[in-house]
């Protein structure tokens, strides 16, 4: 077997095109873009659909699938060449140009919309049993679904057009505001210095609590001066939905997240339901932080503090790629193989230069079936697990490379259970290990700690902020003042008395980018949802072997082809409306919690 660690740590993007910009790729990019105009003629002249031209709508439904897989293809290429060449001008001016084709695919797409959405339940299974669209029912009910939920093609194409200069640009003034705010910080020797908001999360995760409580303070004057404004952009957004989900026929704003993320409500009601009865679980972790910060109760702005444990010695890459290699193979031979192989075929980008974008990401193509991660890795333990979170998207996405394109697209939920549970395997794995220091064992525990606080607090209220701010907005726009209170009141309520009264972050709301994003809104739970089924999938691992993983394939394979409901219960047998279910996957928290504990009285 080849040394790992020796292996180039760029990337090999040849297989997508052997140059950018060269005739492989000219040619390539000239058929789509012609294919896609040929698309759109001919959905546009096409009867809605009946039992007479049900054979026709079977095709165009499938070369739509095509060219969403051929731009996806394109898409992810010129992605990655951005990412890897931040600079690149030329990378720049085609990812532009690939905006104005995307649209164009959006319009093949809304005259599928406008095809199927009067169609009757016969038709509908008649089309359903169309050959061409074998494995593809779960997309097509969706694509349904959307269809009936949709104004007329006029109004639907004026929404867009209005959007433009409405929900968009107030999305777009909240980007260009932040991105030029500032405040003034005063340093714990009185020195005062003007920072740009951009940096107050890296001060605010500084280990001097003095400065973490300046950014905080300070940070909040600017998010004040500016409340007026940013309550106005945050009513607009939610206003904008609200009318738009009356107009489409749907009654409830969680209708859509749900539906995009291919979740019930049942199961993310359950699933809350579980956490707030189970809020201990978490709060044990933070009341453990606090403890090794010799306070009793915390400020919000502690929670991001680096923890006090003795910080860990640099982690090199060779170690990295060996520990991951340990822990997959002690665990989970084929992901181990797997990982192997993509390391030696140049599939990990991981090189530490100038001119890369920041951030990890993995990316594919279903036109050569093959995965690539993204990352730049900087000699610590943090991005060890990132490589082990990125290598386990692209095992899923190796999984059910085969399956009709349709079939491999999956919701943010499930995308999120894949990679959580192999940084679950890298965990378990090097917790076994028995050359593991105590300070690495002390390490990976609070990451646990910290994990637990996170997706089971921090989104937590998130959810619950977003859910109770669209209720009310439904009878009018809230004040700053209300916004603030609400922000509060819901901080109280997760975090209990590991945060002191009185230190909460009324501003949180403001300074929170993920409420101001305009395509999606409740940007939170599909996080929790996939670290909690990833902790369930993981304690049957543990309980039953390797003879869970075959299951756990199974289950990958089926996430593309039917709800998240119906993918666990169809593989595992679980039931995801289940409070129990949940209360079991947060309870098992509690494991590390009292492990790190067991440290944590040591010192
Ligand atoms: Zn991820």
């Amino acid at each position: 077997m080849q040394n790992l660690s020796a292996l180039p740590r760029t990337w090999d993007l040849t297989s997508y095109f052997p140059s950018f910009n060269g005739p492989e790729y000219k040619a390539f990019k000239a058929t789509l873009i012609s294919d896609l105009a040929d698309q759109l003629a001919a959905t546009a002249t096409l009867p809605n659909l009946d039992a007479a031209n049900c054979r026709a709508w079977a095709k165009h439904i499938n070369v739509y699938e095509d060219l969403v897989g051929r731009i996806s293809h394109l898409s992810s290429y010129l992605g990655n060449t951005c990412a890897t060449d931040a600079a690149s001008e030329p990378g720049k001016r085609e990812s532009a140009d690939l905006a104005t084709h995307f649209a164009t695919l959006s319009k093949v797409h809304s005259e599928l919309l406008r095809g199927i959405s009067k169609a009757d339940n016969d038709t509908w299974k008649l089309l359903l049993a169309d050959p061409v669209l074998v494995g593809a029912v779960h997309t097509l009910n969706r694509m349904r679904t959307e269809a009936i939920h949709r104004m007329s093609g006029a109004e639907e194409s004026l929404a867009a057009d209005l959007g433009v200069n409405g929900i968009s640009a107030w999305g777009r003034l909240y980007e260009n505001l932040t991105g030029q705010m500032t405040f003034e910080m005063i340093w714990p020797d009185g020195r005062k210095e003007t920072v740009p908001m951009a940096q107050r999360r890296a001060l605010m995760s500084n280990t001097d609590r003095a400065v973490r409580a300046s950014a905080f303070k300070e940070g909040n004057r600017t998010w004040a001066a500016h409340g007026e404004t940013l309550a106005a952009a945050i009513n607009a957004i939610a206003g904008t939905r609200l009318s738009l989900y009356g107009r489409r026929g749907q009654s409830n704003f969680l209708d859509q997240p749900y539906f995009d993320s291919s979740v019930s409500a049942a199961t993310i009601d359950a699933m809350f339901k579980a956490i707030a009865a189970n809020y201990e679980v978490p709060r044990q972790a933070l009341r453990l932080g606090a403890k090794l910060q010799k306070a009793t109760a915390l400020a919000f702005y502690d929670l991001e503090a680096p923890s006090p444990l003795d910080p860990m010695p640099p982690l090199s890459w060779g170690d990295a790629v060996n520990l991951v290699d340990q822990a997959f193979s002690a665990g989970y031979p084929g992901l181990a193989d797997y990982y192997r192989d993509i390391l030696q075929k140049r599939w990990v980008e991981s090189e530490k230069r100038a001119n890369k974008r920041s951030g990890a990401y993995c990316t594919g193509s279903v036109v050569t079936g093959e995965q690539r991660v993204y990352m730049t890795y900087a000699d610590t333990m943090h991005d060890a697990n990132t490589l082990a979170h990125e290598v386990g998207h692209a095992w899923h996405s190796h999984v059910i490379k085969g399956l009709r394109p349709f079939a491999q697209e999956y919701p943010m939920t499930l995308a999120e259970t894949a990679s959580t549970f192999a940084e679950k395997m890298f965990m378990h794995g090097m917790l076994q290990d028995p050359k593991l220091t105590e300070s690495q064992r002390a390490f990976l525990l609070d990451q646990e700690c910290s994990n637990a606080a996170s997706y089971l607090l921090n989104i937590a209220m998130r959810y619950e902020f977003e859910k109770e701010l669209y209720t009310r907005r439904k009878s009018g726009e809230l004040s700053v003042s209300e916004l603030k209170a609400l922000m509060t009141d819901t901080q109280r309520k997760v975090y209990g008395d590991t945060i002191a009264d009185g230190d909460e972050d009324p501003w949180f709301w403001a300074s929170k980018l993920h409420f101001f994003i305009t395509e999606v809104s409740f940007y939170n739970f599909p996080y929790t949802f996939g670290y909690l089924l990833s902790l369930a999938l993981f304690a049957e691992f543990k309980r039953t072997g390797a003879d869970f993983l075959p299951r756990y394939e199974a289950f990958l394979r089926s996430t593309g082809v039917a709800s998240c409901e119906d993918a666990v219960k169809s593989t595992l047998g679980w039931d995801l409306t289940s409070e129990k279910f949940w209360a079991d996957a947060v309870s098992s928290v509690g494991v590390p919690v009292k492990a790190f504990a067991e440290i944590v009285a040591q010192r």
